[in-house]
């Protein structure tokens, strides 16, 4: 990890009060510029994340991104993973969980053992998408993220810049924070950018397939994501907020 200032103790507000009304591009612009190769996109490739992809490659000409392959993705996801290769020429980083853990967990719990409890589906998110996020943050000096505010009820208060006490204190930069479903799908209409078949099929939130499903037009965005769950408890711990949330998992 290379040295930074911007780390534990960082005031981020003045960063928030020039960012919070400029573009996307100048947000990841100044990432670029702050961090260089320490700085990555996290990419489950949904529509926010492919938006990220196509700004980051017209600003730098290998910019980082990282996936985790939970081994549950939708075929469609592992088919635009390929799409975004050819079209931008970028080597995107695909991590997978620990072997081991994997083995336990299915041979304890099978195949869904998410659907039983709120404990056993965060038991799942933790081994397959958790510590393998966690392993990589501990290399990052900073990472994007496509998070909006108007996704969730969990995701209001996102900040474009933030210190993520929760990895190392590292910066966790969300560019698109402020921007609407409408704005995001303008801009991949405009730019023609490779996006998963999967929206067009329903489904406006895309993450393993057994838990994401689509939903009817004018639903909650977020409905289709662990649909058994309430709003308040749709997180994975990729981006929760509450430290007690991770003590729990
Ligand atoms: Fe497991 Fe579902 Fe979480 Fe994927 S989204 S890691 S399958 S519980």
């Amino acid at each position: 990890m290379a040295e930074n200032t911007l780390r534990a103790g960082w005031d981020v507000e003045p960063l928030n009060r020039t960012f919070e009304h400029s573009s996307p591009e100048a947000v990841l612009a100044w990432a670029l510029e702050s961090f260089g190769e320490d700085v990555a996109l996290a990419s489950s490739f949904g529509a926010e994340d492919v938006v990220l992809i196509d700004m980051l490659a017209g600003l730098a000409p290998n910019p980082r991104v990282f996936a985790i392959d939970t081994g549950r993705l939708h075929e469609e996801t592992y088919q635009l993973m390929d799409r975004i290769r050819e079209r931008y020429h970028i080597s995107l980083e695909v991590h997978v969980p620990e072997r081991e853990a994997v083995e336990s967990l299915v041979r304890e719990g099978g195949f869904h053992s998410f659907r039983e409890s709120l404990d056993a589906r965060h038991a799942c998110c933790k081994i397959r998408k958790v510590d393998v996020l966690q392993r990589i943050l501990a290399d990052l000096s900073a990472w994007i993220t496509g998070l909006r505010r108007e996704q969730n009820v969990t995701r209001q208060g996102i900040r474009k810049v933030a210190v993520d006490g929760l990895n190392g204190d590292i910066v966790k930069i969300a560019p698109l924070a402020d921007w609407s479903n409408e704005q995001v799908w303008e801009y991949i209409r405009r730019h023609q950018v490779p996006y998963n078949e999967l929206h067009d099929r329903g489904f406006p939130s895309i993450g393993c397939a057994p838990c994401t499903r689509a939903i009817a037009p004018g639903a909650d965005p977020r409905s289709g994501r662990w649909w058994w769950e309430t709003p308040e408890q749709k997180e994975c711990g990729l981006h929760q907020r509450s430290a007690s949330f991770q003590k729990d998992l």
